[in-house]
């Protein structure tokens, strides 16, 4: 007997829109498996950063990749670690390089496609879900928010653990950032042509998430 195909919930969308948390919530509701891919990027980037190489460097992303050891995703003090603004930064100039994109891309598909603890389904949230990783989710969505808000948003959350962070560099950085992973000749973060856009700006996470979860399951 062959197993069922795994069923496939693609969460795209730019930084701080609420598709991680999104992601999650839907992953928990439907027991599904949840693999956050931007946490991948960041990784390939935090290891660069710690040996002092240039994330710019399209050989170093590469190597980078291909050492890349997910089991270390589950240690808290690195997840700490992976997100600061100088990883999100150096893990968006990472992502432009094809070659380390193609290192990840199987990564990504193998989880999706045999979800860890025998899950019926997973939810993967990331820039290019819906169009490269997984182009044959029945299920996509692409989550956006006004840059403002989400500038605000990201901000909060650095300031808990830097009450100096500045809004204004957390919005510069924000829109570098969404430049690049739009603009970037690989897989640029843009919806699926059969994605929902799920527009959070003015909805709390609970409303967010009844709205997330309307559009996948009709
Ligand atoms: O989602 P997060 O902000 O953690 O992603 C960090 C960076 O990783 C993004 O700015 C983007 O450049 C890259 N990324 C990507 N493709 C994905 C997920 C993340 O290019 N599927």
């Amino acid at each position: 007997m062959t197993a069922k195909p795994s069923i496939i919930i693609a969460v795209d969308g730019p930084a701080a829109s609420g598709k991680g948390t999104l992601a999650r919530r839907l992953a928990a509701h439907f027991d599904y498996a949840y693999l956050d891919t931007g946490a991948l990027y960041r990784a390939v980037a935090h290891h660069i950063l710690q040996r002092g190489d240039d994330p710019g460097n399209a050989e170093t992303g590469l190597r980078a990749a291909q050492e890349l050891d997910v089991t270390q995703l589950q240690n808290p003090d690195i997840q700490t670690a992976l997100r600061t603004s100088a990883v999100g930064t150096a893990a968006s100039i990472v992502a432009a390089q094809a070659d380390t994109r193609a290192a990840i891309l199987q990564i990504q598909r193998d989880i999706a496609d045999t979800p860890p603890d025998a899950k019926a389904g997973a939810v993967l949230d990331g820039r290019d879900i819906g169009t490269i990783v997984c182009p044959k989710a029945p299920h996509k969505i692409f989550v956006t928010a006004r840059t403002e808000i989400r500038a605000d948003r990201r901000w909060q959350e650095l300031c808990a653990s830097d009450p100096l962070v500045k809004r204004e560099d957390v919005l510069a950085d924000l829109e570098a950032r969404d430049r690049r992973d739009r603009e970037r000749a690989t897989a640029p973060m843009r919806a699926a042509e059969d994605a929902h856009l799920l527009d959070t700006s003015d909805l709390s996470i609970e409303e967010a998430f009844v709205a997330a979860l309307a559009l996948v399951s009709h």
